[in-house]
C-alpha cells in the first residue's frame, strides 16, 4: 500500500520579532537589570535572546510599584472599568496570536501546533472570561456580597506552559481589583514578556502589572516579600513547600499549583481507539511537560495486550521533530537538566524491573530530546509510577476490579487530575466520587476551560484556579 508523506510545514519565525534583548517591565516601563540570562531555543541550543535577571533592589521596586498602583488607580477602579482593559489585552493577544505561538515554540520547545492552537487561544480565553468579571465580582461568592481585593500578588510561574500560566494568574488577579508582580520560568521568559508589552499597548496603567525575568533566587526574593498580600506559585513540590514555609505566620495569602501522577483508568468496556488518542493526549501532549498528565496508565486486565498493542501502533505514528513544522506531534524538552532528570528516572525504570518501549524514531542532532516511551510490567512501588517524570514516559499498570483501580490510582501523594474511560454513565460518576483528585476527566483528558476551577488535593497543592473557585483566591 502506498504511504502518505508529509512535506515538510515550517512556520515561519520571522513574526516572532525576536529582538536581541529583552528587559524586565517595571512600573510601566522595561528597563535594563545588572545580570543577564540567555534564553535557548531547546530544540536546537541556539542562543534566542539576552534576558534581564530582576535582583533584590528589582523586587523592592516593583512590589512599591504595584502597591502605588494598587492603592491609587486599580483598586478604586470601578469594575467596569477594569473590564475593559482585560477585553482589551484579551483582543490584543488574538491580534498577535501567530507572534506569541511562534515565539512560544522557539523559547519552549513544543510543537507550533500545540501553541497554537492550545496555550495562546486558552490565554486569551482566560482574559475574555476573566473581564467579564470584573464587574460582577458581588456575585461571585455566594454569602459575600461586597468582596474586597487582596491587594499586591507576587506571583511565580514555570516553564511548561509559559504564556498560559501567566494568563492564568494575571486575569483572575486583575479582574479581582489586585496588582501583580509576575516571575517566569528562566528558561522560558519571552511571551511572558511581550505579555507586558501588550499590557503597554492596553494602556494598562504602570505598576499594575509587573514582570521580573530571573531564576530560582528572583522567585525566592518575590516570595519572601513582606510587602505583598499574597502568593501564587505553580511549579514543583520542593519549591512550594520551600514557598509554604516562608509564608508561614505572616498572614500573607497562598496558593500552591503543584506537581502530579495522574492516574488514567481504562475499564474492558470503554472504547478502546478513542481511550488509545486519550491516553497519547494525556501523556505525550506538551512533551509530558503537564502538571496532570496522565503517566500512570491503568489498564483492566482482560484489555492490557490489547491496549498496548494499539497505543503501540498508534505511537509509530507520531511524529517527533522541529517544533516549528506543523505536522510534529512531539517537540523538544525544555532543558538540559530536565532531559538529565527524564532520562534518570527511566534509566531507574529499567534498572528497576519494568519492560521499556519506545517507537523506532531518529532524534534530531542538536538540542534536547527524548522519545515516546512506555513502561509495561511496572509495580507500584516502582518510581516511574511514583514520582512525577514530567515528561514523556507513560507507566502501564493494571487492574481487576473497580475497587482495585481506586485503590491503586490513589495511592500517590499526590491529587491533582485522573481520567476514566468507560461506557457506563454510573461508573463514572462512582469512579469520579472515589478518586482523589482535583480534576477528573470521563472519556477524554486534558481539556482546560477558564470556567472550570483546576487545582489540586494533597501534595499537588491548595487553592483553584479557573470559574469562580479561581476568583476566590483573589478576593477577601
Ligand atoms: P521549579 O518549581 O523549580 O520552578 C517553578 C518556578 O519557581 C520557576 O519560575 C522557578 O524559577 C521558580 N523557583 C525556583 N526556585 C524557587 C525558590 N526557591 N523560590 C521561589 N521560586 C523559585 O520547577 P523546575 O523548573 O525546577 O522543575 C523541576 C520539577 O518540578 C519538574 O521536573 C517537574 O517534576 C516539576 N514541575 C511541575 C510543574 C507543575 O506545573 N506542577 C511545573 C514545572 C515543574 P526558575 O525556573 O527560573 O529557576
Amino acid at each position: 500500500m502506498a504511504q502518505w508523506e508529509y512535506a515538510p510545514a515550517p512556520e515561519s519565525r520571522e513574526i516572532a520579532r525576536l529582538r536581541e534583548s529583552y528587559g524586565m517591565f517595571v512600573d510601566g516601563s522595561f528597563g535594563a537589570g545588572g545580570e543577564t540570562l540567555k534564553s535557548v531555543n531547546p530544540a536546537t541550543e541556539e542562543v534566542l535572546a539576552e534576558v534581564a535577571v530582576a535582583g533584590e533592589a528589582d523586587v523592592d521596586r516593583a512590589v512599591a510599584a504595584a502597591r502605588r498602583a494598587y492603592e491609587q488607580v486599580w483598586g478604586p477602579m470601578p469594575g467596569a472599568e477594569r473590564a475593559k482593559y482585560l477585553f482589551r489585552i484579551a483582543r490584543i493577544i488574538q491580534e498577535r496570536a501567530r507572534e506569541l505561538a511562534v515565539l512560544e515554540t522557539l523559547d519552549n520547545g513544543k510543537p507550533i501546533r500545540e501553541s497554537r492552537d492550545v496555550d495562546v487561544p486558552l490565554a486569551a480565553a482566560w482574559f475574555f472570561y476573566h473581564a467579564g468579571w470584573a464587574d460582577k465580582l458581588e456575585y461571585a461568592i455566594p454569602g459575600r456580597p461586597d468582596p474586597r481585593p487582596v491587594g499586591v500578588a507576587g506571583q511565580i510561574i514555570p516553564w511548561n506552559f509559559p504564556l498560559m500560566m501567566a494568563a492564568w494568574k494575571l486575569a483572575p488577579a486583575l479582574a479581582a481589583g489586585n496588582t501583580v508582580v509576575l516571575k517566569p520560568a528562566e528558561t522560558t521568559p519571552l511571551t511572558a514578556l511581550v505579555l507586558a508589552e501588550i499590557c503597554q499597548q492596553a494602556d494598562l496603567p504602570p505598576g499594575v502589572v509587573n514582570v521580573l525575568p530571573g531564576a530560582g533566587p528572583t522567585g525566592a526574593a518575590l516570595a519572601r516579600h513582606p510587602g505583598l498580600d499574597k502568593v501564587a506559585f505553580t511549579g514543583s513540590t520542593d519549591v512550594g513547600r520551600e514557598i509554604q514555609r516562608t509564608l508561614a505566620g505572616t498572614g500573607r495569602r497562598l496558593t500552591l499549583e503543584l506537581g502530579g501522577k495522574a492516574a488514567n483508568v481504562v475499564f474492558d468496556d470503554a472504547p478502546l481507539d478513542q481511550a488509545v488518542e486519550g491516553i497519547v493526549n494525556g501523556i505525550f501532549f506538551n512533551q509530558g511537560h503537564v502538571c496532570c498528565a496522565g503517566s500512570r496508565l491503568l489498564v483492566q486486565e482482560s484489555v492490557h495486550d490489547e491496549v498496548v498493542e494499539k497505543l503501540q501502533r498508534r505511537l509509530g505514528t507520531l511524529r517527533m521533530g522541529d517544533p516549528m513544522d506543523k505536522n510534529t506531534d512531539l517537540g523538544a524538552i525544555n532543558s538540559a537538566e530536565q532531559l538529565a532528570r527524564v532520562r534518570e528516572l527511566s534509566d531507574i525504570g529499567e534498572a528497576e524491573g519494568a519492560h521499556r518501549w519506545s517507537p523506532a524514531c531518529t532524534l534530531p542532532d542538536r538540542g534536547f530530546w527524548f522519545p515516546p516511551t512506555v513502561f509495561t510490567d511496572v509495580a507500584q512501588s516502582h518510581r516511574i509510577a511514583r514520582d512525577e517524570v514530567f515528561g514523556p514516559v507513560l507507566a502501564v499498570l493494571t487492574f481487576r476490579t473497580p475497587a482495585e483501580a481506586v485503590e491503586k490510582a490513589n495511592n500517590t501523594p499526590y491529587g491533582l487530575s485522573a481520567g476514566v474511560w468507560t461506557e457506563k454513565g454510573s461508573r463514572i460518576f462512582w469512579m469520579t466520587q472515589q478518586l482523589r483528585a482535583g480534576v477528573v476527566w470521563a472519556n477524554t483528558f486534558n481539556k482546560f476551560d477558564p470556567t472550570s476551577p483546576f487545582g489540586g488535593f494533597k501534595e499537588s497543592g491548595f487553592g483553584r484556579e479557573g470559574g469562580r473557585h479561581g476568583l476566590e483566591a483573589y478576593l477577601d
